[in-house]
């Protein structure tokens, strides 16, 4: 005998399908959501449908944003000579929160894992190497310190490095497996001071 209606699992299986989530998480969300007030519930599946429409990939930096174009990468008075790459659009919102870094971004969505069957194809390293054409001067890898991080380093250097544009490596000094996004500002600006050229 099935313990909840179809409904319910339904539910509880989609939730549980999230990052992060386990059963009984998953088990709590549905049934915090199946008592919630039909407009809150409305206000969240809106939101959800919402955010899927209208979010996309920023033209030049991959960085998810509601326009073609990001704020960042739409800034005349960014510096287009230095792109910063990072993991995922969390990061680079880590970065700009310090608000003294004035190059642009270069987003890769994921970093290369071996174990997990991730390899250079399945992130946005052809479309890095894609924009060196306009004279970028440097590139500055911050891929997080986890040994994801450090490979999709090493494999950017690699590639990189044969077209004569300077590559750099944040500093070490962000905790090892640490994502960035929960590392204060100034840790990540003397990463980012600190940084070496590869
Ligand atoms: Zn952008």
């Amino acid at each position: 005998m099935e313990l909840y209606s179809g409904h319910i699992n339904r539910l509880i299986e989609e939730l549980a399908a999230l990052p992060g989530i386990g059963n009984k998480s998953a088990q709590r969300l549905a049934f915090h959501l199946i008592n919630m007030p039909k407009d809150r519930v409305d206000r969240l599946a809106g939101a959800i449908l919402d955010a899927k429409e209208h979010v996309r990939y920023c033209r030049e930096c991959y960085t998810l944003t509601d326009q073609e174009v990001c704020p960042v990468c739409a800034n005349a008075r960014r510096n287009k000579k230095q792109i910063m790459v990072v993991e995922n659009s969390r990061d680079l919102a880590a970065y700009e929160k310090t608000g003294k870094y004035e190059g642009v971004y270069h987003v890769l969505h994921g970093a290369i894992s071996p174990m997990l069957g991730i390899g250079p194809a399945d992130i946005k390293l052809k479309e890095l190497v894609n924009r060196l054409r306009d004279d970028v001067e440097e590139v500055i890898i911050a891929t997080n310190s986890s040994l994801e991080g450090e490979t999709t380093a090493m494999y950017i250097s690699k590639l990189i490095k044969p077209s004569g544009v300077k590559v750099t490596r944040i500093a070490s000094g962000v905790p090892v497996g640490g994502d960035l996004e929960y590392i204060d500002e100034v840790t990540l600006l003397r990463a980012l001071e600190g940084r070496i050229e590869l």
